[in-house]
């Protein structure tokens, strides 16, 4: 079925596999004019790279430089006054982003909170909603999850005496499958459910870009008395996220992938607002104390009773700056827009790549996806990715034999894509 209606929707595009093509495309789109908003690497030539891995460090958008000009500035003529008197205050600068954020992910402004990187608010989150007893201590994430989420809930459970080997649980696909089944996944929800204490799972996969099912999962958990969080990392400016909505516990994710925010820049922390006001335990800092008194300094630790009470410094103004900057543009366009503009063109590059022959690619990524497509080259090593590479293609490669692209509609055109397919086809 799936497969007649694809055929079906490529004869209605009229897809050809020509620059001609591509190029109309690129005239249609009504974003095309955000990617001269972008810095675009280009080779030793001064040619623009064909890059394809905003999935991994997004580009830097021209306006960051006037964002952090201006608290360079601020703080050469302030210095400390700055945190009272810069144009942007310092002190509450994080909340300058909350708006924002809360649309990129789809909760309440009281819901997020920039902080951290992301593994460090990974483990805070933990520390809140891990809970592990004797009778209910298992955590269940996806097999081919990113090593470090999976180094930190391995820590997390040590840290609370079990042992992983028993208490991590891992959702597998089915043979000869790469994508898991949301029914698989509610299968071990409701067989082993009563033993989990917590579901933490990556939104988007980073390796076969498959989105997980939000609502089905955290329905069918929290019925169970399973809480719920997701890594955004792949997800957070990538796919149309409704936390709140869907109920989610808590979600982490960083902002320098889709968010463009610049290598190692600050992350940001979703937790649902029935957690605000709990007793739930959890690691505290001055930065998520009262505001009213916090400069009184009292021993007593009082927190702010939204998502920022589970701050804990206060944050880089530098990087909350780049967010900003980055974040403005989302704000411009909206994530319905990029979404609709991300999915047409997935769309060409995947009816592109399957007029390759079957034997010699095969794409692992599920039709539940964001932008990027990961592609399984057969019989391949990886001198084929640095043919790739040495051709123009900035993308990325994961043993044993998988590239993965991310067509970024924020900058990529739809002549980048064509461009790809091209290189790709002649290499193979
Ligand atoms: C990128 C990524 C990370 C990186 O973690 P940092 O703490 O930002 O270094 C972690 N988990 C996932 C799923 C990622 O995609």
């Amino acid at each position: 079925m799936q497969l007649q209606a694809d055929q079906l929707y490529s004869i209605l595009m009229n897809y050809k596999k020509t620059a001609e093509f591509a190029s109309q495309l690129d005239k249609k789109d009504q974003l095309s004019s955000y990617r001269d908003e972008f810095y675009i690497p280009k080779d030793e030539n001064g040619n623009e790279l064909i890059y394809l891995c905003g999935n991994s460090l997004g580009l830097q958008p021209k306006r960051t430089k006037a964002y952090l000009n201006q608290e360079l500035e601020d703080w050469a003529k302030l210095g400390v006054e700055g945190h009272e008197h810069a144009k942007n205050p310092w002190m509450p600068y994080h909340e300058f982003l909350s708006e924002s954020y809360s649309k990129i992910v789809g909760g309440k402004k009281s819901e997020v909170v920039a902080m951290n990187s992301l593994t460090v608010n990974l483990h805070l989150m933990m520390v809140s909603f891990y809970r592990p007893n004797a009778k209910r201590n298992k955590i269940l994430i996806e097999a081919d999850a990113f090593p470090s989420d999976i180094y930190a809930v391995n820590s997390q459970i040590s840290y609370h005496g079990y042992k992983p080997k028993d208490t991590l649980l891992k959702l597998s696909s089915r043979e000869g499958e790469s994508a898991v089944r949301t029914e698989d996944i509610v299968q071990v929800i409701r067989e082993k459910g009563d033993e989990i204490a917590l579901i933490m799972l990556g939104g988007v996969n980073y390796y076969t870009g498959q989105v997980f099912d939000f609502e089905t999962i955290t329905k069918l958990a929290h019925d169970k008395g399973i809480l719920v969080g997701f890594d955004l990392a792949h997800a957070a400016g990538n796919i149309k996220l409704e936390l709140h909505k869907w109920d989610v516990d808590f979600a982490v994710w960083c902002s320098y992938k889709y968010l463009n925010s610049g290598p190692g820049s600050l992350a940001g922390a979703f937790i649902h607002e029935k957690h605000h006001k709990s007793s739930l335990p959890r690691f505290a800092g001055w930065w998520g104390h009262n505001k009213e008194n916090r400069f009184k300094m009292p021993d007593e630790f009082e927190p702010i009773q939204t998502a920022e009470g589970w701050q804990q410094s206060n944050p880089p103004i530098l990087s909350l700056a780049a967010i900003r900057a980055s974040l403005s543009i989302f704000d411009e366009i909206g994530m319905d827009a990029l979404v609709t503009k991300s999915k047409k063109m997935t769309d060409y590059l995947i009816w592109l790549l399957k007029t390759i022959e079957t034997k010699k690619v095969n794409i692992i990524t599920p039709k539940e996806k964001g932008c990027q497509i990961s592609i399984q080259v057969k019989n391949a090593d990886k001198k084929i990715f640095k043919i790739i590479t040495k051709k123009g293609v900035i993308a990325d490669w994961r043993e044993p034999d998988v590239i993965r692209i991310a067509p970024v509609p924020l900058y990529n055109s739809y002549t980048d894509v064509y461009k790809f397919y091209k290189i790709l086809d002649s290499v193979l």
